[in-house]
């Protein structure tokens, strides 16, 4: 898609001003044309008095163009918020809340981690659809810290504590296509059965280590490889290989992290993976104007970055 900036030079270029994020989101949302949300019809003016808002000809009502989207009541500019999802959508690595605020020149540290949270909050989509065909499955432990302490280091180490977590990859095309990441409670059936139901396409074949939590879930097929845990980096090596970059990724980017918000992050482990090859669709994502398009099959996310 060539609507993406691909640089800072063209981003800043592209949205120097409200009026052009404004432009950007109105092609986004009505690509037809401005459509009632109320009664669907194509009459509207724009209000003198409140900005960036129709009124239709035909029912009345106002609709602004950020109704909807997390942009909705925020006294922020929108350059902020376009830069932010930028910022966060272009990185691979993704970024933390202090570096967003020292990047954007944010006043306070606590508006840069609402900023961030809001952001983080619409990573994940409420119809993706679950992962198909030949599926990893593995768990794995990760070590959270508690507070300000340290990971390492002497007297930290009474506040550190594993977390549980259950991982599945889509394996296709001799590579990794989507991931799902879930912190669960215990490795019994009773956590692991749960997930397999709620992120694996039906008629999907899981591919375990054996581990006796996975068997029996209904509708999944399961294809156990009975292996040593030492040996289950060989026959599951995309879920060690995502597993490890998770690791690596909390220490650089967050230097570990906390139990209570585990869950989101790994939400944005995932949303960052799944959209590695089409970062104008993270873009918009973010913004909650994805939603004005289809959602995108598995295809357009395994196709390189050019062609999507
Ligand atoms: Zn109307």
């Amino acid at each position: 898609m060539s609507d993406f900036p691909r640089s800072l030079i063209e981003f800043q270029s592209r949205f120097p001003d409200e009026a052009a994020c404004v432009r950007y989101l109105v092609a986004a949302r009505w690509p037809e044309g401005f459509v009632c949300p109320a009664c669907g019809t194509g009459k509207a003016w724009p209000l003198q008095a409140k900005a960036w808002t129709w009124e239709c000809a035909h029912c009345g009502k106002q609709t602004s163009v950020t109704a909807g989207t997390i942009m909705h009541h925020s006294k922020l500019p929108l350059t902020l918020w376009f830069w932010a999802a930028y910022l966060m959508a272009t990185h691979s690595n993704g970024i933390s809340a202090l570096q967003l605020q020292r990047q954007l020149g944010l006043g306070s540290y606590k508006s840069a981690w609402l900023l961030c949270a809001k952001l983080r909050r619409s990573m994940v989509a409420s119809d993706r659809s679950p992962l198909a065909g030949l599926v990893e499955i593995d768990e794995t432990e990760i070590v959270c810290r508690s507070k300000n302490d340290p990971l390492t280091g002497g007297g930290g180490r009474s506040h550190q504590g594993k977390i549980l977590m259950v991982g599945a990859v889509e394996v296709g095309d001799g590579g990794p296509g989507r991931i799902r990441l879930q912190q669960v409670s215990d490795y019994s059936a009773g956590s692991l059965h749960p997930f397999l139901k709620a992120n694996l396409a039906p008629g999907a074949t899981a591919k375990t280590d054996g581990w006796a939590g996975y068997s029996g879930a209904p509708g999944v097929t399961h294809d156990p490889h009975v292996v040593g845990r030492m040996a289950a980096h060989v026959v599951l090596p995309w879920t060690h290989r995502v597993f490890a970059n998770l690791k690596r990724w909390a220490l650089g980017v967050y230097h570990g992290l906390r139990r209570k918000h585990l869950q989101t992050y790994l939400d944005e482990f995932v949303f960052r993976f799944n959209r590695r090859r089409v970062r104008h669709a993270a873009f918009r994502s973010l913004l909650g104007i994805a939603a004005a398009h289809p959602p995108f099959s598995y295809k357009m996310l395994i196709q390189p970055e050019a062609k999507a």
